[in-house]
């Protein structure tokens, strides 16, 4: 096959391009920011459950505190009864010590429901913190997934910007090839893994990185410029500098 050698130099300039949409295109799919979302929406999953439980907790912990202090009040209550009999003087001397003795063990009990329910306010303290300690996290969570987005976002557009570009510079390059050394070189590249045309620095292919050997490069110095030549190793277009 014969090509002159501005279609060959073309040709060479579409596989830059061609292989920069195919950069810019694993580029896209392989953004980091889609790795990074992920994880946060796994935090994000793993963190919606420990609120679940922390909030379950605090309910708990509150309804335990409502019933320890509605305990208290009640001793209190019996005990400020008793107190008010005691003073009201009309009780007997037995009855006197009946409610002394009850008062003593009243507030024995009251001291003891107040310890529990220092302890349980304590609970609740700790479970409110939890609570708060999670949802800011999340916060902090959804502020970065924010972030991310954005970031993500940009990189798309960028990217989505220089494929637009390459393909612009595609469209303005390929009237200029003769179609069948396009038709050639899409073959190749489909097969090769995006490259289809590569250039012969020295003696080593481009494409594949292999030297080619002393004999065959005698054989290619002796073709016209214009015919086309491909290595023997990776079937590429070969293109001299
Ligand atoms: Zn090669």
């Amino acid at each position: 096959m014969k090509a002159s050698v501005s279609d060959q130099n073309n040709l060479i300039e579409l596989q830059r391009i061609d292989t920069a949409i195919m950069q810019a295109t694993h580029k896209l799919k392989t953004l980091p920011e889609h790795e990074q979302l992920t994880a946060i929406q796994t935090r994000l999953a793993g963190s919606a459950e420990l609120l679940a439980t922390a909030e379950v907790q605090l309910t708990d912990v509150t309804i335990d505190l409502r019933r320890s202090e509605v305990d208290v009040e009640s001793v209190a209550d019996r005990m400020a009864k008793d107190e008010a009999r005691m003073s009201n003087g009309s009780t007997s001397p037995k009855e006197l010590e009946q409610l002394q003795h009850e008062i003593a063990t009243l507030a024995k009990r009251k001291a003891e429901l107040e310890d529990s329910e220092l302890e349980i306010m304590m609970s609740a303290d700790g479970a409110k913190e939890k609570v708060e300690i999670i949802k800011r996290d999340e916060e902090g969570l959804k502020q970065l997934e924010l972030e991310i987005n954005v970031r993500l976002e940009n990189g798309v557009a960028e990217l989505e910007r220089e494929i637009q570009l390459k393909k612009s510079e595609r469209t303005l390059l390929t009237p200029k090839i003769e179609i069948g050394l396009i038709d050639l070189y899409e073959k190749i590249k489909s097969n090769g893994g995006g490259i289809g045309a590569a250039l012969l620095i020295g003696s080593t292919c481009d494409g594949c990185r292999l030297v080619i050997n002393a004999v065959e490069m005698e054989r290619i110095k002796s073709l016209e410029a214009d015919e086309v030549l491909r290595c023997e190793e990776c079937r590429r277009i070969l293109v001299r500098i």
